[in-house]
């Protein structure tokens, strides 16, 4: 799941000044999911714009915004998307990048993209993967240091945690000692023994 999160609407709206007719695009999968792309918040910004004066010419909310067939897939759920000076689409940027391709206006993101992460029953967990093009996750017991310790240390902790915090982001688990318990319950502690190489990037 790609982790996004809404703009404040001042910002919305200050990128799209001077322009009028606005159709809107959102997404029914992960921006949808984190509330900030599905059904009930396009037709809150459709609101909202039009209450800032804007012309909402229509929206759709396909599947995925990330994965639309073509621009007549687009027509065929919004027809009005033809009137459009500008379409805002509410996901993350992969889909505003797909939605971009297809049409010969200019598009705006609503959300900014923030990682790639998940969500486990209504837990949501950013950023888990760096998307490091060479996973070896298995090495840490499926918690990946890359993308959790701020020093991106692959062999052990820096020892500077307190009470389970990290020192660099003290809101935050320090992603060592969440490898090392995660370790433990699989009994797989000789892992900590190996010594893993930085990836090369030859
Ligand atoms: S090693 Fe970590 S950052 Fe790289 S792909 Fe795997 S989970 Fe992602
Ligand atoms: S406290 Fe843990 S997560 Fe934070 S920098 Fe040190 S090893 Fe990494």
């Amino acid at each position: 799941m790609i982790i996004s999160s809404s703009k404040p609407f001042g910002e919305v709206l200050a990128a799209l000044e001077g322009i009028d007719n606005i159709f809107v695009i959102g997404c029914n999968v992960c921006a949808a999911r984190l509330h900030v792309g599905g059904e009930p918040e396009v037709l809150d910004m459709c609101e909202k714009l039009k209450a800032a004066g804007k012309h909402v010419v229509g929206w759709v909310l396909p599947t995925a915004a990330c994965s639309i067939r073509s621009y007549g897939a687009l027509v065929e759920k919004g027809p009005d998307i033809r009137k459009a000076d500008a379409i805002l689409v509410m996901a993350c940027g992969s889909g505003t990048s797909v939605v971009s391709r297809l049409v010969d206006v200019p598009v705006y993101p609503s959300n900014n993209t923030d990682s790639l992460g998940g969500r486990s029953g209504e837990q949501v967990l950013p950023q888990l993967c760096e998307m490091c093009g060479a996973c070896n996750i298995q090495e840490f017991g499926g918690i990946c240091p890359k993308a959790n310790c701020p020093k991106g240390l692959l062999n052990g902790p820096c020892g500077g945690s307190i009470s389970g915090k990290c020192e660099v982001y003290t809101e935050k688990d320090c992603a060592w000692q969440l490898i090392y318990r995660q370790l433990e319950k699989t009994g797989s502690l000789e892992l900590l023994e190996k010594i893993i190489e930085p990836r090369s990037y030859s």
